[in-house]
């Protein structure tokens, strides 16, 4: 985040931004540069996902009611089979349901809330979301299908917020953070792969 928030910064520095646009480009930078660690459980991750127990308490409620229903207005088989429709709807989604679907979710979420708003870049972002929830660490998002997928988000905000240089802060702090990942840098044991799934060699 650090990395890509000095990549901002230096962007508004090289175009002469004001102030303000400088501390706007920062901030910029820093998030862009988290967007690739959307594939795993990580800080930002975590941060804009849906808690997973809001849709565990969803399922409960459901669970009840269906329950109440069965021993109101069900009988025999079907009363039965209400009932353990609902103790499973009270159990299985502790168990079942993983951080990671919740990211799923909530790229789901994002995606439909801005397709019903008409934002197209909000779509876009939901979309990103969605894709880095479903690949592996280091894979996908840290390779230049990751980049050309965000170009398309980056293209997408400049486009609703036309400030000069935008684009380029969100893109360059997403690469930041696939160039602070590189093996050259002592604390990384594991490299980038620059080239996947085409060329899996670690950078
Ligand atoms: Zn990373």
């Amino acid at each position: 985040m650090a990395i890509g928030a000095a990549t901002g910064v230096a962007i508004a520095v090289w175009t002469q931004s004001s102030v303000v646009e400088a501390a706007l480009f920062g901030f910029v930078g820093g998030v862009a540069a988290l967007a690739p660690d959307l594939d795993v459980n990580g800080k930002l991750a975590n941060k804009i996902t849906v808690e997973k127990k809001w849709l565990v308490l969803f399922f409960a409620i459901a669970g009840l009611l269906l329950a109440l229903y069965s021993y109101f207005m069900l009988f025999g088989i079907k009363q039965i089979t209400g009932f353990l429709v609902s103790l499973g709807l009270l159990l299985l989604p502790k168990l079942f349901i993983k951080q990671r679907m919740m990211l799923f979710l909530t790229g789901v979420i994002v995606a439909y809330a801005g397709w019903y708003i008409n934002e197209m870049w909000i779509v876009y972002i939901g979309l990103f979301i969605l894709f880095a929830s479903v690949v592996s660490h280091r894979t996908w998002t840290h390779s230049f299908v990751g980049v050309i997928l965000f170009y398309f988000v980056a293209a997408e905000v400049a486009q609703k917020f036309p400030i000069e240089g935008l684009q380029a802060v969100l893109i360059l702090g997403y690469v930041s953070h696939l160039v602070a990942d590189m093996k050259m840098l002592p604390a990384n044991k594991k490299g980038t792969k620059f080239f996947y799934p085409l060329w899996k060699k670690e950078f």
